[in-house]
């Protein structure tokens, strides 16, 4: 197992780690964290939302023997702004449910817009009432936060100096917080990635187009993990197991660390653009195209298309895709139907992408079907 420090939290974590919502029963759960704890991942990613509200207790069934083999990290609720005194009396009483005397680490969860970052650092707020807890000995390290919202919210979040480390999501198919992780590691906040295989998607990408992220009797898992495994402003990678072969996928990004440089993230980089257009240029879902003045919405269109030819390519199944991302033919004709090609999409896209050719070419591939 490779370890980080967390920032500059003096936590050593390992940079595999649980996510824990995606478990498919108790016993496959049991199964992969014990075998993960023995290969050396000690951090695990919980919230009582996850699998129904089954996954903390499952967790901490799992892990009641070996609590010193692990953290256990659990959340707020997502975007709540608790009042501190509640916050510390429900998590004592979730620890109490689950049989555990302390957390290791407080997420809070869900700090979307300046509005859910103010409110958690409100004076009585989610921060004060997760301080008090540490206080109270219920968490041991410290508090976290994840973010799913626009990049000043993320720098003022990281400028509190309250968090030791931010959850954000990014993997190959998706970079762009990659100038966040390094404005947080900069500052000494660690970085958890969540969503490390987009999803899953990276975990099916089975086209030939893609072998170049297998390793040896590993599917394309192995190149995914190694992206981020390169990357120096990473502390751990969060993976949702759901079943133990996963975790041995997983286990063989790891086998050979010489090459986790630099070099090999660019090349990842360089190759997985590649797939999606032979030009190297790629929507990054930057968002910067969304005010289009005919009420179309191009981030999600060109993100679609991009999704197309990362996951299918064949042009015969062009229609299919796009009704499956807007529901029906006919939501997605008339949404297409609204786009008078003024440009002024195509003026502000960083990457420089046809948008008006791609929204021909879908419209196109409706009308011959
Ligand atoms: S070119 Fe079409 S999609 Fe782009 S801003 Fe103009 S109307 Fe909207
Ligand atoms: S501006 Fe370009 S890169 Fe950004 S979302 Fe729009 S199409 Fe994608």
């Amino acid at each position: 197992m490779i370890y980080h420090e967390l920032g500059t939290s003096g936590i050593r974590i390992s940079s595999l780690a649980f996510g824990a919502m995606r478990w498919q029963n108790e016993a496959d759960c049991r199964a992969i964290m014990e075998r993960g704890m023995d290969a050396g991942l000690n951090y695990v990613d919980t919230s009582t939302g996850y699998v129904g509200g089954q996954s903390q207790v499952w967790v901490a069934n799992a892990i009641r023997e070996r609590r010193d083999d692990i953290l256990f990290s659990t959340k707020t609720g997502y975007g709540q702004a608790h009042k501190a005194k509640e916050f510390v009396a429900s998590l004592a009483a979730r620890l109490k449910k689950l049989r555990l005397d302390h957390a290791d680490m407080v997420q809070v969860w869900g700090i979307e817009t300046m509005a859910t970052l103010e409110a958690a650092l409100a004076k009585d707020g989610t921060v004060a009432g997760a301080r008090q807890a540490q206080k109270d000995g219920l968490v041991r390290h410290g508090i976290g936060f994840t973010f799913h919202g626009p990049p000043e919210v993320f720098k003022a979040a990281v400028d509190s100096g309250e968090f030791l480390s931010a959850t954000v999501s990014y993997s190959l198919l998706n970079r762009e917080a990659e100038p966040l992780l390094a404005y947080a590691a900069e500052r000494g906040v660690g970085i958890l990635i969540m969503n490390p295989l987009a999803g899953g998607m990276l975990a099916l990408a089975e086209r030939q187009d893609y072998a170049f992220l297998r390793g040896p009797d590993s599917g394309p898992v192995y190149g995914s993990l190694r992206f981020l495994l390169a990357n120096p402003n990473i502390s751990a990678a969060l993976v949702g197991y759901r079943v133990p072969a996963e975790l041995d996928e997983s286990l063989r990004a790891l086998d050979t660390p010489d090459d986790l440089a630099e070099p090999l993230r660019r090349d990842l980089i360089k190759r997985i653009e590649g797939v999606a257009r032979p030009d190297g240029r790629f929507c990054t879902g930057c968002g910067y195209c969304k005010e289009c003045p005919e009420g179309f919405k191009p981030p999600k269109f060109m993100k679609t298309m991009r999704d197309f030819a990362l996951y299918a390519g064949d042009e015969e199944r062009l229609v299919p895709w796009l009704i499956s991302r807007y529901e029906t033919r006919q939501t997605v004709a008339d949404a297409l139907a609204r786009c008078v090609e003024c440009g002024k999409c195509e003026d502000v896209c960083p990457q420089k992408l046809p948008i008006i050719s791609e929204i021909r070419r879908a419209k196109a591939a409706l009308d011959a079907k």
